[in-house]
């Protein structure tokens, strides 16, 4: 056995936590740059604090997913500003956008000669500027994973910047920046944290340290995703997702991811949906799939188990099977009221296309087996 485990350089948690995000951004400089998404309203109370700790800001706002145009201009702000630090605050695409300039902060020449697939996907050669991760949803994990999805909409795709370098050097994760998200937005973030849970933990790369953060995720995201979406004000509930959420992000970075996130890859770059409702209307189906074909051409592998002992957790139920953890899935997905990949405008007439682009995609490469261009596409109707 050989594995590594890398992730951010502290991780600050807790209820309350966002009080020490100023005293935590000054080790790391005078100024900032915050980025934030759409409504910049809610990070008030964490401007107050950087101010009271002798840290000024130079905001930068996202709305939307993260384009390479925005991380450009945000590195170029940041450099104008003279920015010592980068500090993202909101969803995945706030972090990621962040993230990004973060690394152009410090690395010379233009962002498209370090992307994957469509620059020139050069080697970062120089650490991020100091970046701080501030999650206000929990779904992504972005605070703790070493890649940024940013997207490209000529060439109608998503794409990573990635690098070990561009790890935050704190991720400060506060339950309580969550008690205010809207039901559909707990549902389809909470459904990534909960796929990129299932997806590390049945992958081909999974290690000791994924398992037990896949294990402690799944219990919690399990007894506690209901009961965000419906009572948005449960404490407890709330934390329980944010621990989800952080452990996913730990486990993906460690260990890879699968099928949901090979197909919702090229989904998301090519139509206009959150990425967590793509994984939510994936995922019961990808696992269903995952497992017939496990059956028929992998029946004694390790994989087959693994589906049987998320399906204990999900189930709280050490008797259930294997279906079992896809029933529960789907009636979840069901109850959490996602809407089908249909209602984003995705017809039988994509199907194709969009299987040669998953067929490709990092994330499939860990996928607990090879799925076939057929399969995938029997996967994707029935999501339709
Ligand atoms: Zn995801």
């Amino acid at each position: 056995m050989k594995f590594e485990f890398t992730t951010a350089t502290r991780i600050v948690f807790g209820a309350g936590a966002i009080n020490d995000a100023g005293a935590i951004a000054r080790e790391s400089g005078r100024r900032a740059l915050v980025v934030t998404g759409r409504d910049s309203s809610r990070a008030e109370r964490m401007l107050a604090g950087l101010r009271s700790a002798g840290v000024s800001a130079a905001a930068f706002s996202i709305a939307g997913e993260p384009e390479l145009k925005a991380v450009e201009q945000g590195a170029k702000l940041a450099k104008a500003e003279r920015c010592e630090l980068v500090i993202g605050f909101g969803g995945g695409s706030a972090l990621d956008a962040a993230k990004a300039m973060a690394a152009m902060l410090t690395n010379d020449g233009e962002l498209l000669d370090y992307v994957e697939i469509i620059g020139h996907g050069r080697v970062l050669a120089r650490p991020s500027a100091p970046f701080i991760a501030i999650p206000t949803t929990a779904g992504t994990g972005s605070e703790v994973t070493r890649n940024a999805v940013l997207a490209s909409p000529e060439h109608k795709l998503k794409v990573s910047l990635r690098s070990p370098l561009m790890l935050a050097k704190v991720a400060v994760v506060d339950p309580e920046l969550t008690y205010a998200l809207p039901p559909a937005l707990t549902a389809s973030t909470g459904l990534d944290a909960l796929t990129q849970l299932i997806e590390p933990f049945v992958c081909n790369r999974a290690n000791p340290m994924t398992d037990g953060l896949c294990v402690e995720g799944l219990r919690r995201a399990a007894r506690s995703l209901r009961v965000a979406f419906s009572k948005g004000q449960d404490k407890g509930a709330r934390e329980d997702m944010a621990v989800a959420s952080l452990f996913g992000g730990l486990a993906l970075t460690n260990a890879g991811l699968g099928a949901v996130h090979g197909l919702a890859g090229p989904i998301g770059g090519g139509f206009s949906a959150p990425h967590g409702a793509i994984c939510g209307a994936l995922l019961p189906h990808v696992m269903a799939m995952n497992l017939r074909a496990l059956r028929q051409r992998d029946p004694h592998g390790a994989a087959l188990h693994r589906y049987e002992e998320a399906a204990w957790w999900l189930t709280g139920n050490s008797k259930a099977k294997a279906d079992d953890g896809v029933e529960w899935v789907r009636a979840l997905v069901h109850d959490l009221k996602v809407p089908r990949l249909g209602s984003f405008g995705i017809q039988q007439t994509h199907i194709a296309d969009l299987v040669i682009k998953a067929a490709i995609a990092s994330s499939m490469k860990a996928n607990p087996i090879v799925l076939t261009p057929e399969e995938l596409a029997e996967t994707l109707e029935q999501a339709l």
